[in-house]
């Protein structure tokens, strides 16, 4: 990620990767953007990550008040858990209960909230994902291992460039006594996507 070999990697970058290295070396090239601020920029992503979203449903789960909070206006939950959230896009999260399960994709592109929890993973970019998200989103589910049980409302969130969703996953059966830490270690990045749920194995 860090190594500019931009003629070394040529042969073997796809077109698209080829391309942007391109347009950085111009805009090096023309003083518009410079090297550090580049760097800079890939910091930030390398810095944003699920642990992030982890954090904010482990304190939503232990703290009644604060999840009402973070349903209402996301951005500013997670300021307030010391996570930068600046990004134009809203952030809104919303919560699975018994009754409904939330899952998100972008089927136009690979929208994400980056700001919170970093880089989408490649399936989450994947036409297959973003084309059977929506149509058949249980047989997806049933993909990655997690199957709502047939009375619980399955709602799909598409993504846009003007609103980032996240999902507030379940709290799971028998964890009453684990930590917010501990709690935060149950929530995997494919559940804040929905496709899967956090699992406790019991002690
Ligand atoms: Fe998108």
């Amino acid at each position: 990620m860090s190594d500019h070999h931009p003629h070394e990697e040529a042969a073997t970058m796809s077109p698209y990767a080829a391309r942007i290295r391109a347009i950085e070396a111009l805009l090096l090239e023309r003083g518009i953007l410079t090297e550090p601020e580049v760097q800079d920029r890939i910091s930030y992503m390398e810095s944003r990550s699920p642990a992030n979203g982890a954090k904010l449903v482990a304190r939503a789960w232990v703290d009644e008040d604060f999840k009402e909070r973070l349903l209402s206006d996301g951005k500013a939950a997670a300021s307030e858990l010391g996570i930068d959230p600046t990004h134009p896009a809203e952030f809104v999260v919303v919560e699975n209960t018994p009754e409904v399960h939330n899952l998100i994709v972008c089927t136009l592109c690979s929208c994400y909230p980056r700001a919170i929890l970093g880089r989408p993973p490649d399936w989450y970019k994947s036409f297959n994902y973003r084309s059977r998200a929506v149509r058949e989103p249980r047989a997806v589910m049933r993909e990655f291992g997690f199957e709502p049980s047939e009375d619980v409302e399955v709602i799909v969130h598409d993504s846009t460039a003007d609103v980032r969703y996240m999902v507030l996953p379940m709290r799971p059966e028998g964890t009453e006594n684990l930590s917010e830490e501990e709690l935060a270690e149950l929530v995997t990045r494919d559940s804040l996507v929905g496709v899967s749920v956090p699992r406790y194995a019991g002690s």
